[in-house]
């Protein structure tokens, strides 16, 4: 059976581009361009908490990246390196050799390369960090609402979680809306290009991993203000519309594995946002604004607060935000 090295040389190991040391070394040793910063996430995928153990290992060398690029994406960073630490109860050559090929595909699109990692024998995990360079002065940080913003999401909330509903056999689908959702819980494309094209038009910016109430909150926590969010504008799929409204509301606002941008930018910049959209061909949709005072306010079509249908729906952590 292949060692260890012999396992990092034959999947892992590429010679490096724009790194000056990668794989092989005790360190890796980058440098960034001289009027760049540089941004770095890390996250971890645990086998049967984040993923299930018989999904595709290509697919899941896809997603290990990617929620790691989206993050970078939601800074409005340009993804530059990262390392992978995984930890494998086997060596399985089939099983690497379709984790990397999903890995280095999602990574090379955009030209993100592997310059170190750890290898170690254990329960399967994928943990991830990801470097991007940003350059000064602009970066979409999660304190820098103000009220007076529009609030603005990226492509349609909740089909991952919908996805998620159908393999726990919560719902059902026909098979093509199936393979459309599963596609988005499962290889998730990170919104890098919008990130960068909106640096100078947006004031902060989040991914939405954990739904959009939970997150959306974390922007008006850093940043001290409130929101209103009209739910009707709540973009969906096609696939996701569907649904009883109950499904849509729990999957799109507090469902997980979206990826997609929730970001404030002022009125102002409405046009030059909407042509940033068209630009790198996600939709954009306007779905509130943020107020001042502390709270998040969820509106129904007459304006009316939405607070008790949801709680009625059984969505008892909105509580928080009543
Ligand atoms: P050390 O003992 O110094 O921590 P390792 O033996 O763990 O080094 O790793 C040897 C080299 O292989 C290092 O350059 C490390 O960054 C790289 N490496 C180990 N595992 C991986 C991996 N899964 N992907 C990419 N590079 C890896
Ligand atoms: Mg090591």
């Amino acid at each position: 059976m292949m060692n260890e090295f012999e396992l990092i040389e034959k999947y892992f190991t590429r010679s490096p581009r724009r790194a000056k040391l990668g794989v092989g070394d005790d360190c890796a040793i980058i440098a960034p361009a001289s009027d760049m910063e540089l941004a770095v996430t890390t996250d971890t995928l645990i086998s049967g908490r984040h993923f299930f153990p018989f999904v595709d290992p290509r697919k899941l060398g896809h997603k290990a990246l990617a929620v790691s690029l989206s993050d970078l994406a939601a800074m409005g960073a340009t993804p530059r390196y990262f390392t992978l630490a995984l930890s494998l109860p086997k060596v399985d050559e089939d099983w690497l050799q379709e984790f990397s090929r999903g890995l280095f595909n999602l990574a090379d699109s955009f030209h993100c390369e592997l310059i170190g990692g750890d290898t170690t024998c254990g329960p399967l995990s994928i943990t991830i960090t990801a470097i991007g360079e940003l350059r000064k002065p602009f970066v979409l940080r999660r304190d820098a609402a103000r009220a007076g913003d529009d609030i603005w999401i990226s492509g349609t909330l909740g089909d991952a979680a919908l996805a998620l509903r159908v393999l726990n056999k919560q719902a059902k689908l026909p098979e093509a809306s199936f393979a459309y959702v599963a596609d988005r819980l499962e290889q998730p494309l990170p919104r890098v290009a919008l990130g960068a094209a909106l640096r100078p038009l947006a004031h902060a910016a989040i991914d939405i991993s954990d739904g959009l109430i939970g997150d959306l909150k974390h922007i008006l926590d850093r940043s001290g203000v409130g929101a209103e969010v009209w739910l009707e504008c709540i973009p969906v799929s096609e696939v996701m519309s569907s649904q009883p409204l109950e499904v849509q509301y729990e999957c799109a606002l507090a469902g997980g594995d979206d990826y997609e941008l929730c970001f404030t930018a002022r009125p102002n910049n409405r046009n030059e946002i909407e042509a940033a959209g068209k630009e790198v061909g996600v939709r954009l949709t306007r779905v509130g604004h943020i107020s001042g005072g502390e709270e998040l306010r969820l509106l129904d079509k007459n304006g009316q607060s939405a607070q008790q249908l949801l709680q009625q729906m059984g969505l008892q952590s909105y509580d928080h935000f009543a």
